[in-house]
């Protein structure tokens, strides 16, 4: 199989956390560091506990818009959200 780049693959929870996190975190300024290091670490966190759901480039978008518009995903999603912001703040990687 030789996939080219733009039928590579990707994982839809990607956009849709970095999406609630903007929405829910950022637009706010609700954290307590806001910096590039701690937004990342946050992201990194939530993603590393959510089940992936891979999808072609292709078919991305659609697929991505239909993921986010599930209440059910999104409330699993801000729950583990709320969580890791929690343990960064406590626990920054910087002093
Ligand atoms: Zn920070």
């Amino acid at each position: 199989m030789n996939l080219k780049k733009e039928l590579s693959v990707i994982n839809a929870m990607e956009p849709i956390v970095i999406q609630l996190f903007e929405e829910q975190y950022l637009k706010e300024r609700t954290l307590a560091c806001g910096c590039d290091k701690c937004q990342l670490d946050i992201l990194l966190l939530t993603l590393n506990q959510l089940p992936p759901r891979y999808t072609s480039s292709q078919a991305g978008e659609a697929y991505i818009k239909a993921l986010y518009l599930n209440p059910q995903l999104q409330s699993d999603i801000l729950k583990v959200l709320t969580q890791s912001v929690k343990v960064i703040e406590d626990n920054p990687s910087h002093p």
